[in-house]
């Protein structure tokens, strides 16, 4: 019988530090299922330092090892979507290079799709351990907030580091827009899907690649591209406003009938023009990011440009 492939795609920004420890682990890990195929992808997403060369030797050493190289830095999203493209595997696994996404956890996730009959199995962070407060704090309300807003289910804690079977990965693939949001996309292809849970694990060497404004950035972009509950935000204050300001009127009408009208309210009347100002400014530019969105996908760019890949090494 022929041996089932497993691709596993793993997305590389600057990570010379990481590579070699992560190959070594993923090998121990490939002994242990002798019955699968093996195919590794490296993206490396248009790395500054030596993480190319690092690549390109393993791909000498190890017919298995195949490579993307990006023509500069694309994200690790454009990353991600040109891996699972070239994958040639029946499953697909998405991976990061720091041992974050433990390899070791990979024959548990075979074994859920193959006897439990499941299309992928994701993997979650139950702790956010060793992450600081303040961002762990933001992700949890993140997380609420977008859950709330859009019917695609984000789920809390919820790593890139899948398993999945050819069918969820042809779905995935054909979802070509370019404002990519991961998370999101796995949901809204559906297919059954088991969250298997783990204690998160320390990087292994070199440092992460998101800073704080990062992380808020692809939360915006998330909350774009899965919902336009924002965009009701605009008539829904706008109505209020109205029935607001006509109360207002009444009011106003009624007191100078009955008491005069004593010239005042200058300092209130300012708050009140900042505060309406204020709030067009917000529905203007929540309008705005949703018309940027527009605007790119129209353009159709390419979601990652390939400069250099294993072929060209092996001609
Ligand atoms: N990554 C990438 N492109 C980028 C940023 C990151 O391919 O522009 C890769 C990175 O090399 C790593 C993975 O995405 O394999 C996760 O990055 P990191 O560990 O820095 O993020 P964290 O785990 O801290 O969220
Ligand atoms: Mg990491």
């Amino acid at each position: 019988m022929k041996k089932e492939k497993i691709s596993v795609i793993v997305s590389c920004y600057n990570e010379e530090q990481t590579i070699p420890i992560f190959y070594k682990e993923m090998i121990t890990v490939t002994k242990e299922m002798k019955d699968n195929e093996f195919e590794f992808i490296f993206v490396n997403d248009g790395s500054k330092d030596n993480t190319l060369s690092l690549i390109k030797d393993l791909a000498k050493k190890d017919k298995r090892v195949r490579f993307l190289s990006f023509s500069r830095n694309f994200g690790k999203e454009s990353a991600m979507f040109a891996g699972l493209e070239n994958a040639t595997g029946d499953y697909v696994t998405l991976m990061d290079a720091d041992l974050q996404d433990p390899p070791s956890m990979l024959p548990e996730m075979l074994a859920v799709i193959k006897k439990e009959g499941y299309d992928s199995v994701g993997t979650r962070r139950v702790t956010r351990k060793g992450e600081p407060p303040i961002r762990s704090f933001f992700a949890r309300w993140f997380y609420k907030i977008i859950n709330k807003m859009s019917k695609v289910e984000m789920v809390d804690g919820a790593r890139d580091y899948r398993l999945m079977k050819r069918c969820v990965v042809d779905s995935i693939i054909s979802l070509r827009e370019y404002n990519r949001y991961s998370k999101g996309l796995f949901s809204f292809v559906g297919y059954d899907t088991k969250w298997l849970e783990y204690e998160n694990v320390k990087r292994v060497a070199g440092e992460t690649k998101w800073s704080f404004w990062k992380l808020v950035k692809y939360a915006i972009e998330g909350i774009v591209a899965f919902t336009t509950a924002p965009l009701s935000l605009a008539s829904i204050l706008g109505i209020l406003m109205c029935i607001i300001s006509f109360i207002a009127i009444i009011g106003i009408v009624i007191k100078t009938l009955v008491f005069g009208d004593p010239v005042g309210g200058w300092p209130s009347m300012v708050c009140i023009l900042l505060f309406v100002s204020g709030i067009q400014l917000l529905c203007m530019g929540i309008i705005g990011q949703y018309l940027a969105k527009t605007y790119l996908e129209t353009k159709k760019r390419p979601i990652y440009i390939v400069k250099e890949t294993e072929k060209d090494l092996r001609k």
